[in-house]
């Protein structure tokens, strides 16, 4: 499961207010390794094991050492109020509670006074029960919940070892937690047999009581070529897949739905950047530590090459301002084809993260993203109402504003195009011609559908309040542009 996302999982808008002694740097441990109880078809790091042919199974319990030499440095390395693990594999509740038990008594012992401590747990949620849901509450973990959906999509690929189906354990793991009363947020991949039912999949997902999503692209390879592997998402779906949920959540959740991507955006547009880094210029500090103590660059490069070293050998803080590392996040700006330096929605997707970047660019040129498509349309389709919400925040005012403006829009939208004898899209009831045929400046104008979806109306100012007038001279989005 591709996660250097989970750092961010709930809490993803950056904190301005910390200052820290260390470039920010984040590490995501797996304690097990790759080891998990599930098979999913589309997982890249259950591969993972054949770096390590000496271990099999649970040899890949991180060591009492280990973990404790790895909670000290992490610790002493930053210099944050708050210092956040996250712990991931494979699957880490293998492990039992009692590693977890254990975990939180190292934090304590080595926790300075006046710094707080905040954990952050990924599983496929299938061993979860009340005991693991009182321990999660009473150590305040923040837990993130692998689902692909309703039960028949998410069954496609998430299997475990015997092709045995793993939707009914993952809704018991999800609703202990939801009895203790955990944080949790919801991260679902995208993938081939998923990709065509976004409305069924937020809908359901927000049916099950869950109010902080995360959607996740799959994008693997066999090979090194540009074939992919039968899961993978087509990349046009999947930017289509994004913007049918945009166009639900502008008109309805925003405020009470958290989708990282679309917070990750609005973030983007309003001039403080991208918190993920695979939107980010630069990159390189989110960093994964296995089992054995070994530091790789990324969560998607854990390879013999992007090894920096062992935390038993070489301290954390200086592997991670080494020259390499430095080098592997700078890379991902040098490396950017020209394509995307011409490209008009760079500011928002700087090509996204190296590790899809396998495609040929119309120049020629090799390193162009696998997902172009699907962000050229996503980040064009949604500039209307991230410019809205933008300006709303720079007027002072919550961007769940601009739910009421979008159901104007379309009204005003319904109204120009209703023909007399249709229904009156007020919902009243009587026919158009008997209601609010004639209304005002509404019917003025002929009826047109802008290229992007949205509407003439969604772009118009006496709609909109001149909340686009004022976004275009927000210098902070001048600057991001
Ligand atoms: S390679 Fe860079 S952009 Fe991609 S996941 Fe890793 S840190 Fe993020
Ligand atoms: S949308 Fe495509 S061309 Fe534009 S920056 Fe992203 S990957 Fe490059």
């Amino acid at each position: 499961m591709p996660t250097s996302e989970l750092s961010s999982a709930r809490r993803w808008l950056p904190d301005a207010t910390t200052g820290r002694r260390f470039p920010s740097f984040h590490v995501l441990a797996k304690p097990v390794g790759p080891i998990c109880n599930l098979n999913c078809r589309y997982c890249y790091y259950l591969a993972k094991e054949q770096i390590y042919p000496e271990r099999k199974g649970m040899a890949f319990r991180m060591q009492s050492e280990v973990l404790e030499e790895f909670i000290r440095q992490y610790i002493a390395s930053q210099s944050a109020p708050v210092v956040n693990f996250a712990w991931q594999g494979g699957e880490p509740t293998l492990l039992g509670l009692d590693f977890f038990e254990h975990v939180v008594a190292l934090q304590r012992k080595h926790r300075p006074t006046g710094v707080q401590i905040a954990n952050a747990l990924q599983t496929n949620g299938t061993l979860l029960d009340d005991r693991w849901g009182a321990f999660l509450k009473a150590n305040d973990f923040l837990v993130g919940i692998s689902i692909d959906g309703p039960e028949e999509l998410h069954d496609r690929f998430r299997a475990d070892k015997g092709d045995h189906p793993s939707h009914a354990k993952v809704i018991a793991g999800l609703r202990a937690l939801q009895r203790h009363g955990i944080d949790h947020n919801i991260l679902t991949t995208v993938n081939s047999a998923n990709v065509t039912y976004p409305l069924e999949i937020y809908r359901y997902l927000k049916d099950l009581g869950s109010r902080y999503l995360q959607f996740i692209p799959i994008v693997e390879r066999p090979g090194r070529g540009p074939r992919v592997s039968p899961e993978t998402v087509p990349a046009q779906a999947y930017g289509e897949f994004l913007c049918r949920i945009f166009d639900e959540w502008v008109r309805h959740d925003v405020g009470s739905v958290f989708i990282q991507l679309f917070d990750n955006t609005l973030s983007i547009w309003s001039g403080m950047g991208s918190p993920l880094c695979v939107f980010a210029e630069t990159c390189g500090d989110a960093l994964v530590l296995e089992h054995n103590g070994d530091l790789y660059s990324c969560d998607h490069f854990v390879l013999p090459e992007h090894r920096l070293g062992n935390i038993g050998e070489l301290p954390l803080a200086g592997m991670v301002n080494s020259r390499a590392q430095v080098a592997f996040g700078i890379g991902k700006s040098e490396s950017l084809p020209s394509q995307c330096r011409r490209c008009d929605v760079r500011f928002a997707c700087n090509g996204e993260c190296p590790k899809n970047r396998f495609l040929t660019t119309a120049d020629g040129e090799p390193g162009l993203n696998y997902l172009c498509a699907a962000y050229l349309r996503f980040y064009r389709h949604v500039r209307p109402a991230m410019d809205t919400m933008t300006a709303l925040l720079a007027a002072g005012r919550p961007p769940r504003e601009i739910t009421h403006i979008m159901q104007e829009a379309d009204f005003a939208h319904a109204i120009r195009n209703a023909r007399p004898n249709d229904p009156c899209p007020c919902g009243g009831g009587l026919k158009f011609k008997r209601c609010h045929h004639g209304d005002g400046f509404l019917k003025t104008r002929p009826p047109r559908q802008a290229e992007d979806g949205w509407g003439d109306d969604a772009r118009d100012p006496r709609t909109l309040g001149h909340l686009h007038n004022r976004a275009s001279r927000n210098p902070r989005r001048d600057r991001a542009v």
